[in-house]
Parts: structure tokens; C-alpha cells; sequence
């Protein structure tokens, strides 16, 4: 049995749809006191009414994660609404395809700034009331494409993924002193509103690559975060937990066809 998460003050980034509702129901329904961030208060604040809804505790708060000052302004709402800060779900993220050949430097900037810098920024803003909290978690949601595989297009998308995961292995070193956990989730393909966006012959293919079969439910990345955000997992550090059914396990389409 898991110690409750009960009352804990969590934020989760890129809350307002997608992997970060995910998170965010996850943890509420565990009675923690979610903030649900993301750059549309409207969007944010109807999540947060859901989670409400459902009978926990959320707020919603519009930042953008590539805005230092937006980021400070997030980690004081979890204090001042929520008591304190225990757990950080940096999970916004972008996803645009574009082959490396005909990418711009602007194409490539923003989703270096979202995906990476985005991370530092909700990092660093939270670390001060991460100490305080005395058994604080950092989880980021990174990725298989850039740490594990590749996809046509998503070179600087896979950059910014396998990047995050350079910089939870220093951090967690550096933040170790303070109880403060850093690992990461990364999820296969997941039924998002971003995903779906690719259109249904993406989304077959994947569920066809997956052994565990179709694609994941966002609920199965909010079940691994807040695993790693328990008392339990207070000893695990600079991991990463791959939640993909199997997706990078299979060598080839001959092994998926012989199952
Ligand atoms: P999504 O459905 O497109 O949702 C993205 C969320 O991030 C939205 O809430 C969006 O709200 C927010 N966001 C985007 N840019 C932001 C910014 N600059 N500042 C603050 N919030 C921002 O995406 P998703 O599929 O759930 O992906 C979430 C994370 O999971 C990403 O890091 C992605 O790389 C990772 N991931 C997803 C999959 C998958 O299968 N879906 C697989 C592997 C990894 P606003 O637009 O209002 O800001």
C-alpha cells in the first residue's frame, strides 16, 4: 500500500488537454491539490472545473512555460493557493513535423524553447518550494522519439526529448542533497488531442506497432507520475519509466507478426 498523496500541492505544465489532463485527474482523484497550467486560462480553467467536477481540488493558472516570469508567478500560485509545493509534472510540450531539410531556424527555436528551455524554466522556478516541501519530485514527461527511436521529422521534436533527459540526470545529482527526486515518464503513443491531429492512418499504424496492442490512455502516464511522486519511490532518482506498450521492445514487424 502507497502512502496517499492526500493534500499534496501538485502542478502539472500543458494541463488543459491531453497527457497533462491526464496527470492532473490522476493526481486529484488521489486528493492532491492540482494546479492546472497551461497558456489558455479558458481551456486551463475548464480542466480545473472538470477535476472540480469530480470531486477534487484544482486551480487553474495561465503561464507559458517558455516565460520566465510567468513560471516564478506559477510557483508562487501553488504556494499561496495550495500550501506549498511537492510535485512538478513539467509535461508541456510541442510536437510540429517538419524534415530537417526544410526546417527554419524559427521552427526549430520553438520547439527548443518549449520542449527544453520550457523544462528548465518550470524546473528552476519550482526549486525553492520543492526544498521546502522536505520530500519534493520533479517528472518530466519526455518521450521514446529522441531517447529510444526515431521518426521522420521530429528530429529537433527528439533533440528536445532525449535533451530533457540529459538534464534530469545532472539535476538530480544537484538536487539530491534536498530529497528532491527528478526522473521522467516517456510515453509511447498515447490518444491525445495532439495525436489525433496526425489523423487515423498515424494513429493505425502505431496501435499496429504496439504488442501490448492500441494506443495508450493518458491515464496510464498520470498512473507512472504518480507513482514516482509517492513516498515509496523516494529512492529512485535520474530514471526514466517508458509507458508504451511494449512499442520499443519489438524488433521488427516480423516479431509483431509471428506474437
Ligand atoms: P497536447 O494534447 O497537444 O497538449 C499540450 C498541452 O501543453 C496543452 O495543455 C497546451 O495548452 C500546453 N502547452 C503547449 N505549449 C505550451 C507553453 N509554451 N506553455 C504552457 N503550456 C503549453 O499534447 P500531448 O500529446 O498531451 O503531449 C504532452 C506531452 O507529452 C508533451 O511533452 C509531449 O512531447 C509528450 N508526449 C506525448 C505523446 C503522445 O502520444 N501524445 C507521446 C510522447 C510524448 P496551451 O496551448 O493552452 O498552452
Amino acid at each position: 500500500m502507497f502512502t496517499s498523496l492526500a493534500h499534496k500541492s501538485v502542478i502539472v505544465t500543458g494541463a488543459s488537454k491531453g497527457i497533462g489532463k491526464g496527470i492532473a485527474k490522476v493526481f486529484a482523484a488521489a486528493g492532491a491539490r492540482v494546479l492546472v497550467v497551461a497558456r489558455h486560462l479558458e481551456a486551463a480553467e475548464a480542466a480545473a472545473t472538470e477535476l472540480r467536477a469530480a470531486g477534487g481540488t484544482a486551480l487553474a493558472f495561465a503561464g507559458d512555460v517558455t516565460v520566465k516570469a510567468d513560471m516564478q508567478a506559477m510557483a508562487k500560485a501553488a504556494v499561496d493557493h495550495h500550501g506549498g509545493l511537492d510535485v512538478l509534472c513539467a509535461n508541456a510540450g510541442i510536437f510540429p513535423q517538419v524534415k530537417l531539410e526544410d526546417m527554419s531556424e524559427t521552427e526549430w527555436d520553438h520547439v527548443m524553447d518549449t520542449n527544453l528551455k520550457g523544462a528548465f524554466l518550470s524546473v528552476q522556478a519550482c526549486i525553492p518550494g520543492l526544498k521546502a516541501s522536505g520530500q519534493g519530485r520533479i517528472i518530466l514527461t519526455s518521450s521514446i522519439t529522441g531517447p529510444v527511436t526515431g521518426f521522420p521529422g521530429w528530429a529537433h521534436y527528439g533533440a528536445t526529448k532525449a535533451g530533457q533527459l540529459g538534464l534530469m540526470r545532472s539535476l538530480c545529482m544537484e538536487l539530491a542533497k534536498y530529497r528532491i527526486t527528478v526522473n521522467a515518464v516517456s510515453p509511447g503513443n498515447i490518444i491525445t488531442e495532439g495525436i489525433a491531429a496526425l489523423g487515423p492512418a498515424y494513429e493505425a499504424s502505431m496501435a499496429a506497432s504496439v504488442p501490448l496492442g492500441g494506443l495508450g490512455r493518458v491515464e496510464d502516464i498520470g498512473n507512472a507520475a504518480l507513482f514516482l511522486a509517492t513516498r515509496e519511490a523516494g529512492y529512485i532518482t535520474g530514471q526514466t519509466i517508458i509507458v508504451d506498450g511494449g512499442q520499443t521492445v519489438a524488433e521488427s514487424t516480423d516479431a509483431l507478426a509471428q506474437m
